[in-house]
């Protein structure tokens, strides 16, 4: 999928500098856009963004304590438990590109994650930001079956938003695109149901504790942006 203003979008938009270390968060189903504004937000903000597979690839691969427990679980194809990744979202906050905060997207997926987390944001007294990016569900099934990736060079292109110049063929090497089992309409729309029925309650745990600000995904990534700047900068903090 293109990202069109990670290109040179936003000129003349602030910087932000928090007051208190944020932790971001971004819930929101595949597709509503929550990758792209993530890498926004973090330019803007300073904050590292975290993603809780790299981290515990990281871990793995250089052999920390947490990652000698998480390698054997991984291995056999179990879960990861809850405090396992929280506590190593605990010694990623420790690192020098966590000073402003870290933002999290896709995390957490359980209210026990939810919680384990909650304990974590006031033990590092950060401040606790959630967006919920909400998009209508037949906007996200065409923006998710709309893609397609060529097998042989990776290039990825949607039929809508950044079609390639000959239908069907890769304007990079000229291979026949494909569309990914994984963003069939069918598959697609078992995925969000799977996300709903996962991500409710998350939300739903949010509401009681925390001001979680609705952003309407189905929009310009510039507009979708200029929603989300007040919350940063703290004029709309909960
Ligand atoms: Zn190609």
């Amino acid at each position: 999928m293109a990202l069109p203003a990670e290109a040179g979008g936003f000129v003349g938009v602030a910087d932000v500098s928090p007051k208190r270390p944020l932790c971001f968060l971004l819930l929101g189903p595949p597709g509503a856009g929550k990758g792209t504004q993530s890498a926004i937000i973090a330019r803007k903000t300073g904050v590292a963004r975290i993603s809780t597979g790299e981290m515990l690839r990281d871990a793995i691969a250089r052999k920390t304590p947490l990652g000698e427990q998480a390698a054997p679980l991984m291995d056999h194809g179990n879960l990861v438990p809850d405090s396992l990744l929280v506590a190593l979202i605990d010694e990623r906050v420790t690192h020098p590109d966590c000073t402003n905060g870290l933002l999290l997207d896709g995390f957490p997926r359980t209210v026990r994650q939810a919680e384990a987390l909650d304990q974590l944001v006031r033990d590092r007294g950060m401040e606790l930001v959630v967006m919920n990016f909400d998009v209508p569900r037949e906007v996200l099934l065409r923006r998710l079956s709309g893609r397609r990736w060529c097998p042989s060079c990776q290039a990825t292109y949607h039929l809508e938003s950044s079609p390639s110049k000959k239908e069907g063929v890769c304007d990079t090497c000229g291979s026949a695109l494909i569309q990914r089992a994984d963003d069939r309409e069918n598959v697609v729309a078992k995925r969000l149901e799977a996300y709903e029925a996962q991500t409710i309650p998350v939300i739903e745990h949010y509401v009681k504790r925390v001001a979680v600000h609705r952003v309407d995904g189905y929009r310009d990534v510039s507009d979708v942006f200029a929603e989300i700047l007040p919350f940063l900068q703290g004029e709309k903090a909960s």
